[in-house]
């Protein structure tokens, strides 16, 4: 990823692409770390599963960002390539034996998540005695305002939650708490819900907790989403983690992965192809960068360049299909383009950092994982900002 470019128009009117290429804006992704690490009241862990892109990664880590979410050895064996000295959180709740001895013994990581008896049991025999580790137990409550509910897959409810923080604190090892309120969150409550049953199993439990890690969640500005914006949420967890806990005892974390990185990379596809119908046929699809829109029609801002200029006007609904020839590589969603789209414009997808370029496969011989970098990204208008 050396290439460089002014913009998106310089990288087509120099090098008309061919195929689908992310434009990453590191100035645009300093801003948003910025925002992160100064607006919330905590730690800030980047989730590494986002969006893996080492030079990504080495610019968090530049720009300050010293704690990852990590969630198997690779991501673990990535971040300490780049920052040795970075604080790993293995937050997967589930871990084969292998991996944590891995982790514990050649990646010096110091920090596990578990949501049950069995991985607690695997982590203590793996570690033994080290009160240096810190146990963060992943909880659950029966709510969801998130698109991707994530306490399907894991979480201890409240009753086995206080149990299993009783044994953590037995056995010896530093005390966490952590939940994921889903991804997507749509509701600053959400959280607050979360941390009031936090301080309800410490409370009932009698343990006390070193760290309170709210997850991930933080939502980005897809169009058409109405979403408080990220200061709004770091208030409101700031201020529910200050009434129940205290901050000089108890070390607030968030994990976010979309809405760190999301604004500062685009994705610039070509029209392969285009019907009478209204129909386009792009050179990316579900099976690449654009996999979110098999469960949800997130409607993504979008420009067309012809001929390396902009161009718009008259906009309609098209279907869009990737260029497998698979019928499930079809967007959820019918984007809004110039009624006269045609073969070889290029469109641009903003708020593509997330799960774009990481979920994507080589299905059919397609692959979407190139970068170029931009010094100037894709202009949000002020609605799809957070
Ligand atoms: C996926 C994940 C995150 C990041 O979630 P976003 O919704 O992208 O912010 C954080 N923590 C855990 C444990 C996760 O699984």
């Amino acid at each position: 990823m050396s290439n460089r470019y002014r913009d998106t128009a310089q990288l087509i009117q120099q090098a008309a692409p061919l195929e689908s290429f992310y434009c990453l804006s590191t100035e645009a992704l300093a801003r948003q770390a910025k925002r992160f690490l100064e607006g919330f009241p905590g730690v800030i862990a980047y989730a590494v599963k986002a969006n893996p892109t080492p030079e990504l990664v080495k610019e968090l880590a530049a720009s300050g960002v010293g704690a990852y979410d990590v969630a198997s050895i690779a991501e673990i064996a990535l971040v300490r390539g780049i920052m040795p000295e970075a604080n790993l959180l293995y937050d997967n709740p589930v871990k084969a034996r292998y991996e944590i001895e891995q982790a514990y013994n050649e990646y010096a990581v110091r920090s596990f998540c578990f949501d049950d008896e069995l991985e607690f049991e695997k982590l203590r025999s793996v570690i033994g005695d080290d009160s240096n580790v810190e146990l963060t137990l992943r909880f659950k409550i029966p709510t969801n305002n998130a698109k991707y509910d994530l306490s399907a897959k894991f979480g201890a409810d409240e009753e086995e939650a206080i149990r299993l923080l009783q044994k953590v604190q037995a056995a010896g090892y530093r005390c966490g708490l952590t939940f994921h309120p889903g991804s997507q969150c749509a509701k600053t409550g959400s959280y607050s819900e979360y941390i009031v049953t936090a301080a309800s199993i410490v409370k009932r439990s009698g343990v006390a907790i070193e760290t309170l890690n709210v997850g991930g969640g933080f939502p980005s500005r897809y169009i058409g989403e109405q979403l408080p914006n990220l200061e709004e949420f770091f208030a409101t967890i700031g201020q529910s983690f200050n009434e129940h806990f205290d901050s000089r005892s108890c070390t607030l974390v968030c994990e976010p992965g979309r809405a760190l990185v999301d604004s500062s990379i685009s994705l610039l596809t070509r029209v392969k192809h285009r019907r009478a119908d209204n129909t386009v046929f792009l050179n990316d699809g579900i099976y690449g960068g654009f996999m979110e829109q098999l469960f949800s029609p997130i409607v993504h801002p979008v420009r067309v360049f012809r001929n390396g200029e902009e161009h718009s006007g008259n906009e309609q609904p098209f279907t869009v299909w990737g260029p497998t020839c698979d019928s499930l590589d079809k967007f959820a969603h019918q984007p809004l383009l110039p009624a006269d789209v045609a073969e070889g414009d290029w469109i641009e997808f903003g708020l593509m950092g997330g799960y774009g370029s990481s979920t994507a496969t080589e299905f059919n011989g397609f692959t979407s994982n190139r970068y170029v970098y931009v010094e100037k990204g894709f202009p949000y208008k002020a609605e799809t900002l957070m």
